[in-house]
């Protein structure tokens, strides 16, 4: 669940963002805004327009991929490519810096957070004289089977 501060801050920073860049502040786009901080999960464009228009939301799917720019752009979410040609999201905003773990088999995402690799960013950047920004680390292989069966313990 998202915590009332958390969703009026994002709001905050997303309603200053489309004011500083002469955009409108449509109702579509604050919808969408909701609705990816109410979700756990990496999401991809098009599986975030057909839960929108599940709950009966108008919203367009350029619209969609619009706003999944705007929110790049104002840092509230990060993209990821996860091996596949198709981008994930997610939200980012009080959002524990982490990596992840894919399986190759179901696609399932596991997400881990060792302090080694800040550590490891940091060293890097003095030690080269280069300013680390960020980082990303995705690592795949299988996740494990269900005893017996052959199957990934998440395949749905
Ligand atoms: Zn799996
Ligand atoms: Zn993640």
């Amino acid at each position: 669940m998202i915590k009332p501060e958390t969703k009026k801050e994002v709001n905050r920073i997303f309603s200053k963002y489309l004011d500083d860049h002469s955009l409108r502040k449509t109702r579509e786009r604050f919808a969408m805004l909701d609705e990816v901080y109410s979700l756990n999960d990496h999401f991809d464009a098009d599986s975030l327009f057909l839960q929108m228009k599940n709950k009966k939301h108008t919203i367009s799917r350029a619209t969609i991929y619009n706003t999944i720019d705007l929110l790049l752009n104002c840092d509230l979410i990060t993209k990821h490519q996860f091996g596949k040609n198709l981008a994930k999201y997610e939200k980012s905003f009080e959002y524990k810096q982490h990596d992840h773990l894919i399986c190759e088999d179901c696609s399932h995402i596991f997400e881990f957070c060792d302090p080694r690799l800040q550590q490891i960013q940091s060293m890097m950047g003095e030690l080269l004289k280069f300013k680390v920004t960020h980082h990303s680390l995705n690592l795949y292989g299988k996740c494990t089977m269900l005893a017996g069966t052959g199957n990934c313990q998440y395949r749905k």
